[in-house]
C-alpha cells in the first residue's frame, strides 16, 4: 500500500508507504550500498569507483511519478489519493564516515548546486508543488544508512509545516507590508546576542522562539526565495556557513550531534508565494545536553506547544564557543 490520506479533522494530507518497513537497515560498513562499487566487489547503489556528488531515485519510495491505485475507495468524508511526487537520496560523497562539515566549502557548494538543480527539475514536474530538502543525521533521528547524503521530496501539494510559514508570512505581510523573515534577519543582526555566525550572505542565529535547544536557522540576509535565486558567489557563502555550522555542532559536545536539517524555499507550482518565501535552512538537533534528549510528549504532541529547557540566548553564546576558531574570526569580520 502506497497512498496518500487526507486526515478530515485536521485538514492534513497523510503518505503511507508499507513496503518501506523492508528497507536496509543500519548495514555493516562493508555492506553500505552508498560507497562507491569496489573493483571484484558486488555492485553497489552506485556503480563507480569514485564520484562527488550523487542522486538517485530512492529505492524504497513514498512518493512516485507512477504511484499505484489507492487501496481503499474515496469518499466526501475520507480522501485519498494515489502518492503522487518524487523521493530521491543526495549522497554527499564517496567517504563513507565523513559528515557534510568534513567537506571543504568547495565541495559542500557543489551539494549546493545540486540542490538548485533538483529543486529546479522536480520543481517543474507537474505532480510537483513543494520541493523540500533536508538531512536525517544520526542513530538517534533514525537514520538507517550511516553514509553522508540527504533526501529531497517532491510533494505534491506544500506540506503542513511550510504551509504553516507561508500563511504566517503572509498575514505578517498584509499587516506590516514586509516579508517576516526579512524583518528576523534585520533585528538579529541589530541585536546580535542570537547570532552564532555569519557571512556576507548568510547568517546563523538561534531563533528567539526556538522549539529545541541548539536549533538554528541559516537565513539570507536579502530576500532570496528559493537556491536557484542565489548567484555561484551566494551559493558559495551558504556552503561556507552551513560548514561553519555543522563543524560548530560537532564540537559543541564533542561527537557528531544528531540532526533534522530542513531547506524551507518557494513552492514551485505558482508564484503567488513568492514575497513571502525567504530561503532559510533549519537546523533541529535533539539533544539538551550532552546526555539528554529532548523527546516530543504530551505538549508537543498533543497539543503543538512546544516547551523549551534552554534560552536561545544562552544556547547561541554555547554554539559561538564551538565555533572553529579560524571561521569565527571570519564572522566577525563580516558586516
Ligand atoms: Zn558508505
Ligand atoms: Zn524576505
Ligand atoms: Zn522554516
Amino acid at each position: 500500500m502506497t497512498e496518500r490520506r487526507r486526515d478530515p479533522i485536521t485538514g492534513q494530507w497523510r503518505i503511507f508507504a508499507t513496503d518501506r518497513q523492508d528497507r536496509t537497515f543500519l548495514p555493516a560498513r562493508t555492506e553500505c550500498p552508498l560507497c562507491p562499487t569496489l573493483p571484484g566487489h558486488p555492485s553497489t547503489e552506485i556503480p563507480e569507483p569514485s564520484y562527488d556528488v550523487v542522486v538517485f531515485d530512492n529505492r524504497f519510495p513514498s512518493l512516485m511519478a507512477s504511484p499505484p491505485a489507492p487501496s481503499v475507495m474515496r469518499t466526501d468524508l475520507y480522501e485519498v489519493e494515489p502518492a503522487q511526487g518524487a523521493t530521491e537520496v543526495v549522497v554527499y560523497t564517496d567517504e563513507h564516515s565523513a559528515s557534510l562539515g568534513d567537506l571543504s566549502t568547495d565541495r559542500i557548494a557543489r551539494v549546493v548546486d545540486v540542490w538548485a538543480d533538483r529543486y529546479d527539475q522536480l520543481g517543474r514536474r507537474d505532480e510537483v508543488a513543494y520541493v523540500f530538502i533536508f538531512e536525517n543525521r544520526g542513530e538517534a533521528i533514525g537514520v538507517t544508512l550511516h553514509h553522508p547524503h540527504g533526501q529531497i521530496y517532491g510533494y505534491p501539494e506544500i506540506p503542513p509545516v511550510a504551509r504553516l510559514e507561508l500563511d504566517t508570512a503572509l498575514a505578517h505581510l498584509g499587516a506590516h507590508g514586509t516579508c517576516v523573515l526579512c524583518d528576523v534577519v534585520a533585528r538579529e543582526r541589530a541585536d546580535g546576542v542570537r547570532v552564532v555566525a555569519r557571512n556576507r550572505t548568510f547568517m546563523a542565529y538561534v531563533p528567539f522562539a526556538a522549539r529545541f535547544p541548539y536549533e538554528l536557522q541559516v537565513t539570507a540576509h536579502r530576500h532570496a526565495t528559493s537556491l536557484l535565486d542565489l548567484t555561484d558567489p551566494e551559493r558559495h557563502d551558504l556552503a561556507d556557513l552551513l560548514r561553519t555550522v555543522t563543524r560548530a555542532y560537532d564540537a559543541l559536545f564533542g561527537f557528531p550531534l544528531p540532526y533534522v536539517m530542513s531547506v524551507h524555499q518557494a513552492p514551485t507550482d505558482d508564484g503567488e508565494w513568492l514575497a513571502v518565501s525567504h530561503l532559510h535552512v533549519e537546523f533541529t538537533p535533539i539533544h539538551r545536553t550532552a546526555e539528554k534528549l529532548k523527546y516530543l510528549a504530551g505538549s508537543e504532541i498533543g497539543a503543538g506547544a512546544f516547551i523549551n529547557d534552554t534560552s536561545p540566548e544562552q544556547t547561541a553564546a554555547d554554539l559561538r564557543a564551538a565555533v572553529p576558531r579560524s571561521n569565527l574570526e571570519r564572522s566577525l569580520a563580516c558586516p
